[in-house]
C-alpha cells in the first residue's frame, strides 16, 4: 500500500524542490522534484500529478493498492483510471480500479500555461523532435532535462554527475538557439527502484507534469514505429500512443513525435539541418561509457555499435562529410567493411530491424558493399565458436 499524504514546496538559496510526504509499505518516506529556483512560478501545486503518475506505474507494475490525500488533476483521473488502466490489465497486470482511491479532484485550468517543449539529449530521435517541433502548429520553444533514469535507472552520483554535464552543454544549446529550458532532478528513482526501460515514458511525463503552469504541450519522442504497436510489458515506446492519449492534466497535452518514420527517415530529416553538425552525440552516455572524460561528456567514440550505426547510415546517405567535427571519419574509413559486416551479422542473426533498414537504404542508393564485408560478416557468424574451440 501507498499513501501520499501532503505535496509543499521549498526552497534553498538556488534551487526549488516540490515534495511529498508518502507512506509506502508502512515506511515513511519524502520524495522531491527539484529544479532551478527561477523556474518557481511554473510549478503546478493545486494537484499532486507528479507524484501520482509514478506512484501509480509502481502500483500497477507491484500489484498495491494507493490512496492520495492529495488532489488529482481530473483529466489525469480520467487518463489513468479509465484508459491506462484497462490497457494494463489486459497486459495481465492484475491491479484493479478498487485498489486506487483518488477521490479528490482537481479541476485548475492553468492558460498562462503557453510552452510547448521536448528533450534535448543530442541523439538522432532527440535532434528529431526537436527539428520537426520547430516546423509544427504547435511550435516548440522550450527544452528539458530530467534525471529520471536515462543517465542510471536507480539513480545514485554517477547518474548526476552525468545529468550535471548535460546540463551544462544543454543550457549552451537553448541558449544559442533562443529556446527556454528547464531542468528535473528527482529522488523516485531512488525511492522505488523500478527498471528504466519498463518504465521510460512515465517517468519522463512525470516530470513534465511538475510544470503545469509552464507547459501546454510536450513532444515525446517515439522509439518505436506505429506499424510496430503492441502492447508490451518490457517497453512502453511500443504502447506510447496510448500513453500520450491518457497522460494529460487539465490545461497540458502529450504528443508522441516520429511515430511513422524509421530510423533512417529520422537520421535523414536531421542530416541537413546545421543545427546537427556540431552538436549529435550518440555515443551512450552511462556510467559505464569507457569515452567518458573528466567533465563527465562522452564525445562520439567512433567505435561502439551505435556511432558504428550512425556513420554507416550517414554514410549510405552521403551525409557523413556534415558530420567530421564530431565523428572521427578517419576511423570510420579504417573500420567501415566491419562496421557494414556487424550490420550484416545482426541482420542474420536476430532479424534487427534497423540494420535491414540499413541495408534497404544501402540498396535503394546503390551504395557498394564490396565482397569483404561478407568476408568479414561469414568470421563475425564462425567467432564464437571459434572461441569455443580455442577455450576447451
Ligand atoms: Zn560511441
Amino acid at each position: 500500500m501507498v499513501e501520499l499524504r501532503r505535496i509543499y514546496l521549498e526552497e534553498s538559496a538556488e534551487i526549488i524542490y516540490l515534495k511529498a510526504d508518502a507512506i509506502i509499505q508502512g515506511e515513511k518516506q519524502s520524495l522531491w522534484y527539484a529544479t532551478a529556483r527561477e523556474n518557481k512560478d511554473y510549478i503546478s501545486t493545486s494537484n499532486a500529478d507528479a507524484f501520482i503518475l509514478f506512484i501509480f506505474i509502481y502500483c500497477v507494475f507491484e500489484n498495491l493498492e494507493f490512496k492520495s490525500n492529495v488532489p488529482i488533476s481530473k483529466r489525469l483521473k480520467f487518463g489513468l483510471v479509465e484508459v491506462l488502466l484497462p490497457i494494463f490489465q489486459e497486459m495481465g497486470f492484475k491491479t484493479t480500479k478498487e485498489m486506487f482511491d483518488l477521490k479528490l479532484e482537481d479541476e485548475t485550468k492553468y492558460p498562462e500555461a503557453s510552452a510547448i517543449g521536448t528533450a534535448m539529449s543530442f541523439g538522432v530521435d532527440s535532434f528529431f523532435s526537436y527539428i520537426k517541433g520547430r516546423e509544427s502548429i504547435n511550435k516548440i520553444n522550450y527544452l528539458t532535462l530530467f534525471n529520471a533514469g536515462a543517465f542510471g535507472q536507480y539513480g545514485g552520483e554517477k547518474a548526476l554527475g552525468l545529468f550535471e554535464a548535460m546540463k551544462l552543454k544543454v543550457i549552451d544549446f537553448a541558449s544559442q538557439n533562443k529556446l527556454g529550458f528547464v531542468w528535473v532532478n528527482t529522488n523516485l528513482n531512488e525511492v522505488f527502484k523500478m527498471p528504466f526501460v519498463q518504465t521510460h515514458t512515465f517517468r519522463n511525463f512525470a516530470c513534465v507534469l511538475v510544470f503545469q503552469k509552464l507547459f501546454k504541450g510536450y513532444y515525446y519522442a517515439s522509439g518505436i514505429n506505429i506499424k510496430n504497436f503492441k502492447l508490451n510489458k518490457l517497453d512502453p515506446a511500443y504502447y506510447d500512443l496510448i500513453n500520450a492519449k491518457a497522460i494529460a492534466a487539465n490545461s497540458l497535452e502529450l504528443y508522441i513525435s516520429g511515430l511513422t518514420e524509421n530510423r533512417i527517415e529520422k537520421t535523414r530529416a536531421i542530416s541537413d539541418n546545421e543545427v546537427t553538425f556540431r552538436n549529435l552525440n550518440v555515443c551512450l552516455i552511462t556510467p559505464d561509457n569507457k569515452n567518458l572524460n573528466s567533465e563527465n561528456n562522452a564525445p562520439n567514440c567512433s567505435k561502439c555499435f551505435k556511432c558504428a550505426r550512425t556513420m554507416v547510415t550517414l554514410d549510405i546517405l552521403g551525409k557523413l562529410d556534415n558530420f567530421s567535427d564530431v565523428f572521427d571519419l578517419k576511423v570510420f574509413n579504417k573500420n567501415k567493411f566491419k562496421y557494414l559486416a556487424e550490420l550484416k551479422y545482426k541482420q542474420y542473426r536476430s532479424n534487427d530491424v534497423l540494420a535491414k533498414e540499413i541495408f534497404n537504404e544501402a540498396k535503394t542508393k546503390g551504395y557498394n558493399i564490396p565482397i569483404k564485408v561478407y568476408y568479414y560478416t561469414v568470421l563475425r557468424i564462425f567467432q564464437p565458436i571459434i572461441r569455443k574451440i580455442n577455450n576447451a
